[in-house]
């Protein structure tokens, strides 16, 4: 290791500028949160200290396997500096409402759009841990609809051939006694039928815990797949649902309004997931008490997601 940090994270960004004002320095922490327990070579699995052919080369001194740090993570074959992203990741986790890419593509001064769009695409897809934890306790499931202008093309230039989406989102969120909320699930699906929500709620939610939903025929199953299912039935009902099912709804309008303020409600509809998945990464954090810690957070999950591009991205749009 070429240079240890005595802390995790950079508290302020003064710290920040101190710490990674080099490529090298930039390295050096991935390199500390990759392999914490120093290099282990992808190939043989061997663990020992790397020869460094140059600043970016590592090699295996058991099998001769060149490799670097930055391979096989979001940051793989970038030809953007790493300063630039360690930047880009600070105040992507700085801004508490999240950051549009032309915000970021002038806070970074980047040269194109696309650039700035790609950054911030890896990053969303970093901020979904593949381990985490179910949701459990009380939690409350529903769907609801989101109005997203469909943009055509990521560029701005093309706004104008807009027209709006109605899109399906599943939300499930944990209840805390006596009030307020924990973590949260989302979830586009196409439809809201047991086919698409069962699957959702087996994924987020532990067995064995209080699912509350309404009276909809696609929950039918719960009990049957271990659930203690709460089923509150609005036919007919004089309570509205904002009353019966508080966590649902403070979510959805949380989301429509983090949609409109920061996105402008303009967002690919093929798009939506890795969107809803920063919408959890935040809100699922939003009482860290350093915003240094998301962006530890989000760097450790960064080396362990592997990458994706630009034409990975939009050929599936
Ligand atoms: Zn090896």
């Amino acid at each position: 290791m070429s240079t240890s940090f005595a802390k995790p994270y950079p508290r302020t960004w003064n710290e920040f500028l101190d710490w990674f004002g080099s490529e090298e320095a930039c390295q050096a922490y991935l390199e500390q949160l990759r392999w914490p327990e120093g290099f282990v070579c992808p190939a043989c699995g061997t663990a020992s200290d790397p020869y460094r052919a140059s600043r970016l080369r590592l090699m295996c001194r058991h099998c001769g396997h060149q490799t670097s740090v930055t391979a096989g993570t979001i940051f793989d074959k970038t030809r953007t500096q790493l300063r630039v992203w360690f930047a880009g990741a600070w105040y992507v986790t700085n801004q508490k409402q999240g950051v549009s890419a032309l915000g970021l593509q002038r806070v970074l001064g980047l040269g194109s759009y696309q650039t700035a769009w790609t950054m911030l695409h890896r990053f969303r897809r970093a901020m979904v841990r593949p381990d985490r934890d179910k949701l459990k306790g009380h939690v409350e499931v529903d769907e609801t609809h989101l109005d997203i202008t469909d943009r055509q093309s990521v560029t701005p230039s093309s706004r104008r051939k807009s027209n709006t989406n109605k899109l399906l989102v599943a939300i499930a969120v944990e209840l805390v006694e006596p009030k307020g909320f924990g973590r949260i699930r989302l979830r586009p699906i196409p439809k809201d039928t047991e086919a698409h929500l069962l699957p959702f709620i087996r994924e987020s939610v532990d067995p064995g815990s209080k699912v509350s939903t309404d009276g909809s025929a696609a929950y039918r199953s719960l009990a049957g797949a271990g659930y203690d299912h709460d089923r509150h039935v609005m036919l007919g009902s004089d309570t509205p649902a904002h009353v019966s099912m508080p966590g649902v709804h403070r979510i959805a309008s949380l989301i429509k309004r983090w949609m409109m303020g920061t996105h402008h409600g303009a967002i690919q509809p093929s798009q939506l997931a890795p969107y809803l998945d920063e919408f959890v990464f935040r809100f699922n954090r939003r009482t860290s008490r350093s915003r240094g810690m998301l962006f530890y957070r989000l760097m450790q999950q960064a080396v362990v997601t592997a990458p994706v591009t630009y034409l990975d991205v939009t050929a599936k749009a």
